[in-house]
């Protein structure tokens, strides 16, 4: 049997130190037999454009659509600020994602019970929350022509973007959706403004369509994103899977990012269309940044990296046993007072980011022998 192959792409700033603490993770995997994948690295983000003059080459590119799954960190610097736009390290990310075709962006907003107090919501708000966001990624007013900024002839300036969707777009992503939304509580919430856009129209439309034709077991409700958004402050358990937009869906996740309290703990996963042959492209990382004001100091949390390793071998390898025991390891660190900076509470010490990957690994082999 070919080995599953599994690109590493470590990036700026934090991403090489959080990326030290995901490999020590991924060898125990491979080291106990849990897994037997096939472990690449490459650039990306200003390390590539100082080392090949652009944030992504065609050769990392190949090397990630050859891959099963991509595993990201972080990519970005006041470095690379002043390139212009094409040569910036978030270009990279926007081209890998858009090479790999990953549509699906699976946010999950998680507290754990020991990190309750972390949020800035009040406990009893937060406590056992468990949503997933689910991000439309590659369409709408993002990419959407015509766009632009225009003289016009009275000497004014005018500025373009173009919300649009079709028919395929939607039903792509609400299936993803649905999908999950069955393996969950069986909710699903969808998201747009169909009170004052045409695209909010269809994509209701759509959506209730593909709930009658195949998914009529999902209990579906249609929210508008302004509502959602008071919502998800209000009272974030009413949900289970929430489905919207490139816009909305990039306000929302987050919005609700920020109910666990932490940006070092939040894994993300993008997914692409399943193709006949059953493979579907997988592209995970952290949702934070490359935290320039942390970075080479050893303090940064690598919670988010381990996590999102767990979501690669849950969604692109349907290991649901390994991806728990990352996600009980970790509740089992936290709960045992190990704390990187960002989320120690009074009275307990901060820990290095090194510590923190050699707890979860200790944790790993104390869970399982
Ligand atoms: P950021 O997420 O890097 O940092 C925001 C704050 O959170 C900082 O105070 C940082 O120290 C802290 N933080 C982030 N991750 C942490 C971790 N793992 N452990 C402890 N603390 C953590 O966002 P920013 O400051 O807005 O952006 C910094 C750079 O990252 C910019 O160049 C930006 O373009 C880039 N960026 C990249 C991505 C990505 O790679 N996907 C996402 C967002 C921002």
């Amino acid at each position: 049997m070919t080995k599953k192959k599994v690109l590493l792409l470590p990036g700026d700033g934090i991403g090489p130190e959080i990326t030290a603490e995901v490999r020590k993770v991924m060898a125990w995997f491979n080291s106990t037999g849990r897994t037997s994948f096939e472990i690449t690295e490459d650039l990306i983000g200003g390390i590539s454009y100082d080392t090949h003059g652009t944030p992504l080459t065609d050769a990392a590119l190949k090397r990630a659509q050859e891959s099963d799954a991509v595993l990201m960190a972080s990519v970005g610097g006041v470095k690379w600020d002043v390139l212009p736009f094409k040569d910036r390290p978030e270009r990279g990310l926007l081209a890998l994602r858009k090479g790999l075709g990953v549509f699906a962006n699976l946010r999950p907003a998680l507290v754990f019970d020991v990190l309750a107090n972390a949020s800035t919501l009040k406990p009893e708000v937060v406590q056992g929350l468990d949503i997933m966001i689910v991000r439309e990624l590659l369409g709408g007013v993002y990419f959407g022509e015509p766009r632009g900024i225009e003289t016009l002839p009275d000497g004014q300036r005018r500025g373009v973007n173009t919300q649009v969707y079709t028919t395929s777009e939607i039903q792509r992503v609400a299936r993803v959706a649905f999908e999950l939304a069955r393996k969950r509580k069986n909710k699903l919430c969808s998201v747009e403004k169909a009170n004052v856009m045409e695209s909010g129209v269809l994509w209701r439309e759509e959506v209730t369509k593909l709930h009658a034709a195949e998914y009529k077991d999902v209990e579906l409700v249609h929210m508008y994103a302004d509502n959602c958004a008071m919502q998800l402050v209000r009272n974030p358990k009413q949900f289970d899977v929430i489905v919207s937009d490139n816009l909305f869906g990039d306000l929302l996740s987050d919005l609700a990012s920020m109910l666990p309290g932490s940006l070092g703990m939040l894994p993300s996963a993008s997914l692409g269309l399943r193709d006949a042959s059953g493979r579907q492209a997988g592209f995970y990382e952290p949702i934070h940044g490359s935290a320039p004001d942390i970075a080479g100091k050893g303090i940064a949390n690598p919670l988010a990296m381990i996590l999102s390793y767990g979501m690669m071998l849950r969604y692109s390898f349907d290991m649901a046993a390994n991806a728990d025991l990352i996600e009980k390891a970790v509740q089992n660190v936290l709960r045992a007072g190990v704390r990187t900076g960002d989320i120690v509470e009074k009275g307990q010490t901060p820990v290095s980011t090194a510590v923190m990957g050699d707890a979860v690994v200790k944790e790993l082999t104390s869970l399982t022998i």
